[in-house]
């Protein structure tokens, strides 16, 4: 199983608190060992100490490792024999989308392979190794090539072996599924898949449900994909919540610990971040970082730009301009300016930002700089240099003092959890003709990324139907209202 070490108390400041490993070659991975420099609010949030697993015993290169994957090997093309042996077990998660969701799945993955003493293993496929650096020392979180189940990247809801089907086909059971009779000592597959993308099943939801986990401990091999953050969903099995409650005394900062755990971006990614950093947002006297994700066609929307600056003008974020006349000589102060990081796919809410405190003046005297670091115009698929800005953008959006973000965008959710940062989100409009929504953007209810798609099954009547209301810090989200977050 996973081994949870705690860290000496004494470990540097530069591994986070002691929230990271030592035991990496600094030079390989710089932003593990800088980003502390960068940020602000280091020292807000306690690291978890059991935030550290080692996967040394059981993972790639291992004798354990390979009995596994022998294992898999022979017992996958007979779906049910005997029980596997195996001395370890493994989830390889698939995730998939774009790098934001990316993110939160691998970060999902990770928890619940901690909390099931499974070895973390990703899908080289999504570039997780093309965006970061290695999270393990002296191991890999890669999934190495020649895995048995070559076909596991197009697994989907109609996979014979997903959990759903198995439960839904009655392949496998719990002893709840079976009423009160209890179910004989079935003989489990070597793997299953976990099926917990936006059209899972019921039955696949059933994966939230303590009996099923139960079941699922025993299977050696489990595939999982999800585009999601379904941690909010974890601790909604009660069988998790010990350790959950030990691992993170504060609900309200699992992603962020989390995050800063499993993501260092690459030397080239942190070359990208610390030149922009350094050259246009180190010396503003506050940062604030507006993150702009407009879902549909019309990507330049003066409604969305009227969001923006109302928004930051009723949080006191910016200050208002003004329209007629001079400023008053006595508000003529040289501060150092504020800076504005706007990241977007078009340049548009840039340049009018820009064009705004340009043109006049500010009601407060001060200056405002407007920055953005690109513009891609349209998200692409599988294109490294696309992916890299992108990180390197949640990078930076993260090294803000206070952020505006789109509601619905986990690029933003990425952004504010690794900056341990709460926002103030903007509710997306109803639709493009609608009118700018009234608040326009609220402080959300905490820094935690909302689980867009959870589970609102009742776990065979044992529990209430709306998980939302009956778990104590789970709730539902400010911007997409039947999804729930960890406050
Ligand atoms: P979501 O779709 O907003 O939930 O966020 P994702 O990160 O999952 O997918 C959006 C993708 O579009 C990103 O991964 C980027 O590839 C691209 N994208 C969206 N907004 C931006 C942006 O502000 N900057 C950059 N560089 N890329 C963006």
């Amino acid at each position: 199983s996973i081994l949870l070490l705690h860290r000496p108390a004494a470990a540097h400041d530069k591994l986070l608190g002691g929230l990271l490993a030592d035991g990496f070659d600094e030079g390989s991975c710089h932003s593990r060992y800088q980003s502390a420099m960068y940020r602000r609010n280091n020292a807000g949030k306690e690291p978890s100490p059991h935030l550290e697993a080692l996967q040394r015993r059981c993972g790639p290169g291992t004798a354990a490792y390979s009995n596994a994957v022998e294992s898999l090997r022979s017992g996958k093309s007979g779906g049910i024999g005997s029980p596997p042996q195996t001395e370890c077990r493994y989830l390889v998660s698939i995730s998939y989308r774009g790098l934001g969701n990316r993110i939160l799945a691998a970060a999902s993955a990770f928890l619940y392979a901690m909390l099931t003493d499974r070895v973390l293993l990703v899908d080289p496929s999504n570039e997780m190794g093309e965006l970061f650096c290695e999270p393990f020392p002296g191991t890999t979180w890669l999934l190495p090539p020649g895995f048995p189940l070559t076909n596991f990247t197009s697994f989907s809801v109609d996979t014979t072996e997903s959990y759903g089907n198995m439960l839904k086909n009655k392949v496998i059971t719990t002893d709840a599924a079976a009423g009160d009779v209890p179910t004989p000592h079935q003989q489990l597959p070597a793997f299953a898949y976990i099926h917990l993308d936006h059209d899972y099943t019921f039955h696949d939801k059933f994966f939230f449900c303590d009996d099923d986990q139960s079941v699922l401990r025993n299977v050696p091999w489990l595939v999982m994909r999800t585009d999601s953050y379904i941690v909010p969903g974890l601790f909604l099995v009660t069988g998790f919540q010990a350790e959950l409650d030990s691992l993170f005394p504060e609900t309200d900062a699992v992603f962020h610990h989390l995050a800063r755990y499993l993501f260092h971006p690459n030397n080239h990614i942190w070359g990208l971040v610390t030149r922009y950093y350094d050259a246009y947002l180190a010396t503003a006297r506050q940062r604030v970082g507006v993150q702009v994700r407009v879902f549909g066609a019309r990507q330049e929307s003066p409604k969305v730009l009227e969001q923006i600056t109302a928004c930051a003008h009723m949080e006191n974020l910016l200050p208002d301009v003004i329209t007629t006349g001079e400023p008053a000589a006595t508000t003529r102060r040289r501060l150092k300016p504020k800076a504005v990081l706007v990241t977007s796919l078009t340049s548009w809410y840039y340049e009018k930002l820009k064009g705004m405190y340009w043109e006049r003046a500010t009601a407060t005297g001060e200056a405002v700089g407007v920055h953005q670091p690109s513009h891609e115009e349209y998200q692409r698929f599988g294109s490294g240099s696309h992916d890299a800005k992108a990180c390197a953008e949640i990078y930076l959006l993260s090294l803000s003092d206070a952020l505006v973000t789109s509601g619905w965008s986990t690029f933003g959710y990425v952004a504010q959890g690794l900056a341990g940062l709460t926002p103030r989100v903007m509710y997306k409009p109803a639709n493009e003709s609608s009118a700018v929504p009234d608040p326009p953007c609220r402080r959300d209810v905490s820094m935690e990324p909302c689980f867009l798609t959870p589970p609102y099954n009742n776990c065979r009547m044992k529990r209430s139907a709306h998980s939302g209301k009956v778990v104590a810090h789970v709730k539902n989200c400010h911007d997409v209202p039947w999804g729930l977050k960890l406050i």
